[in-house]
């Protein structure tokens, strides 16, 4: 995911944590309080010929920039590009037999001439709706925007000042891992149930599928599917 950072002056939610506003959420069930943060966003083909997006855009009322965890002392707001269904393909292995150690994880990000076509052309995609007037109104000025716009600069930007969407799958994937009932191969009862038996990235958030994914293993536990 690539996200243009803009300063504006007009209010964000970097002071939405504020009695009056915990007050108002509680009495009134309004203000900054109520937001979701990713307020705003769509799904897009990075090309005419795609049979589905390629893109999904989120967009929210203050500055988000690395991982949401930097630094933020000013009015701002971001929006911008993640690849759907990536290409690049990561990996999750063991370092040693020991439970206690953590995995080796490796992301691989971008790392397929298609994710690094969809996520420029999704960058250019963003910077044409920052010139239009209702979001060039607001700006006064780039907090972290890429400078230049031939790819090469674009690419790296986005390698920059990427982040993830905190959507990782598919490592113990139905057909390589497991089964359609999702038992482990060769091992006697174990099943594995949560985001990563997934056979594919999905084309979107992955909260919603997880839970499909779980309360259909529940109804196999019970040998009700
Ligand atoms: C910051 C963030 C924001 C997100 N926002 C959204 C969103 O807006 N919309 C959306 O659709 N998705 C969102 N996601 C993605 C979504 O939360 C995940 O896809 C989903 O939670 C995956 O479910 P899971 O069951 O596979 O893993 P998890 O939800 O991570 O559950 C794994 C569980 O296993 C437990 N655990 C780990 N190790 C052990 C152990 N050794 N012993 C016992 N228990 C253990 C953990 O404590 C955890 O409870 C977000 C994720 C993050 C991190």
């Amino acid at each position: 995911m690539a996200l243009l950072n803009f300063r504006t002056d007009a209010e964000s939610l970097i002071g939405a944590a504020s009695a009056d506003n915990a007050a108002l959420l509680q009495s009134q069930g309004r203000g900054p309080l109520t937001s979701n943060i990713g307020e705003a966003g769509g799904f897009l083909r990075s090309r005419d010929e795609l049979d589905a997006p390629d893109l999904q855009f989120h967009a929210a009322p203050a500055l988000f920039h690395q991982e949401g965890l930097g630094p933020v002392a000013e009015h701002g707001f971001s929006f911008g590009p993640c690849v759907l269904a990536p290409t690049s393909r990561g990996a999750v292995a063991l370092r040693t037999p020991r439970p206690d150690v953590a995995p080796r994880i490796v992301h691989n990000y971008l790392t397929t001439a298609r994710d690094r076509d969809a996520l420029v052309a999704g960058i250019r995609i963003a910077l044409e709706i920052a010139e239009q007037r209702a979001v060039a109104d607001l700006v006064t000025g780039p907090y972290d925007v890429p400078a230049a716009d031939s790819d090469t600069e674009l690419l790296a930007w986005a390698q920059r000042s990427g982040q993830t969407l905190y959507h990782p799958t598919s490592t113990c994937a139905i057909g390589s891992v497991v089964d359609p009932e999702l038992r482990v191969y060769d091992v006697e009862g174990l099943r594995v149930v949560d985001a990563s038996v997934f056979p594919a990235v999905p084309r979107g958030n992955t909260n919603a599928p997880t839970i499909m994914a779980a309360e259909k293993a529940a109804d196999l536990v019970k040998g009700a599917a």
